[in-house]
């Protein structure tokens, strides 16, 4: 690998601009939701299509229920194992039958259709990155593309793929959407949800109030408990956004439930956070009920430590581009907290510029499909062998 390859490949980057936008109108117009597996598979035949056809191995790891993982391998020289990953997810937050309502559109800069931003943007950098590092090959380091179907339900199993392929690599990209300042993600929160159920004892609220356990006051107390734990300076929220119970106005309820969210910073805020949501939820309640907790979700944080040599690498291959990029932290969740929590560095943001994800006015800022593609082709490349 020498720099004249480098300027080759990143020559030839360059020049993807036209094909990189028709790559990006091909995947925007299907839908891919995240329950929707005939449509993230098609998103991900798309990019094996384009990958293969650039003499790229890729695979897909069939699931018969969700959505395969799609993976894409460029070989390192023998004796280097440890891969640099870059990832992605497929699915989008929007129900199928967006796209024939609001296909790809542009208007001036601006890319427009449903998930053009988070992340079909950065799905399509990361397979042309890919195919410019084929371009450079023998490479230094094997890269490894990894590509998932679940991300916005949580990645219950894209969470397992990323931990088995990636344990061990020497770095991570993740191709989520460059902040509209333009800026990259080097710190995000953890987050997890939790199930917190009470049973209590029925009876008339009339005649036999007092035979009664209320499953309904438990939880409330618990409930109270629970948004105590909020520490803002800490980085520390405690939410119940969603609760239920009991059976009508004239029983004692019988049964309770509430969902929670927590966010932290940090792994070590994690093991206390848990440790208190379970002991909270021993506490005894009214005489008579009883509470259990189920944990049903889960992202890791991206803790700054894990991204800043990244960082400082990027931003010297961006400045050789001719744009500056800070580093951003973020209350939202992603894949890169997963990576990052194996102790892999790890950067998340890496993908094109685009904003107002989750809407219907989500777009993509097409002028920085090349120079984003470009910078992270040079931070990977000059990462030590
Ligand atoms: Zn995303």
């Amino acid at each position: 690998m020498t720099a004249r390859n480098l300027e080759a490949a990143s020559a030839w980057l360059g020049e993807q601009r036209g094909a990189m936008q028709t790559a990006l109108a091909d995947l925007v117009d299907i839908d891919s939701n995240s329950y929707d597996k005939p449509g993230t598979d098609r998103v991900a035949d798309a990019m094996r299509g384009w990958l293969q056809a650039d003499d790229i191995e890729a695979e897909h790891l069939a699931d018969p229920a969700d959505g395969d993982v799609l993976i894409a391998r460029l070989p390192g020289l023998s004796g280097s194992e440890a891969p640099v990953v870059l990832m992605g997810h497929r699915d989008t937050v929007f129900p199928t039958g967006t796209v024939p309502q609001r296909p790809w559109r542009v208007e001036g800069d601006r890319g427009y259709g449903p998930g053009v931003a988070d992340m079909k943007s950065g799905l399509v950098l990361q397979c042309f990155v890919l195919m410019a590092l084929r371009r450079m090959a023998p490479l230094p380091f094997p890269v490894l593309g990894l590509f998932t179907a679940d991300e916005e339900i949580g990645s219950h199993r894209g969470r397992v793929a990323i931990e088995a392929y990636a344990r061990g690599a020497r770095a991570a990209f993740n191709a989520e959407p460059g902040r509209v300042t333009g800026n990259l993600v080097t710190s995000r929160k953890g987050g997890a949800n939790f199930l917190v159920q009470v049973s209590g004892r029925a009876a008339h609220a009339g005649m036999n109030h007092a035979d009664g356990a209320s499953a309904i006051e438990t939880l409330a107390r618990k409930i109270t408990s629970l948004h105590a734990l909020t520490d803002y300076d800490a980085g520390i929220t405690a939410n119940v956004g969603l609760i239920s119970g009991g059976m009508s106005s004239n029983t004692v309820a019988p049964s309770a439930e509430a969902k929670l969210d927590v966010r932290f910073r940090t792994l070590e805020q994690r093991e206390t956070l848990f440790a208190r949501i379970r002991e909270i939820v021993a506490e005894p309640g009214v005489p008579g009920s009883a509470a259990t907790v189920t944990q049903t979700s889960e992202f890791l944080p991206l803790e700054p430590k894990w991204s800043e040599e990244l960082l400082a690498r990027y931003q010297a291959s961006a400045a050789q581009i001719g744009f500056t990029v800070e580093g951003e932290f973020t209350g939202g969740c992603s894949d890169a907290g997963f990576t990052a929590s194996l102790g892999i560095p790890t950067l998340c943001g890496v993908g094109p510029v685009g904003g107002k994800a989750h809407t219907d006015n989500e777009y993509c800022c097409l002028e920085t499909l090349v120079p984003r593609a470009q910078a992270l082709l040079r931070t990977i490349v000059g990462l030590p062998d």
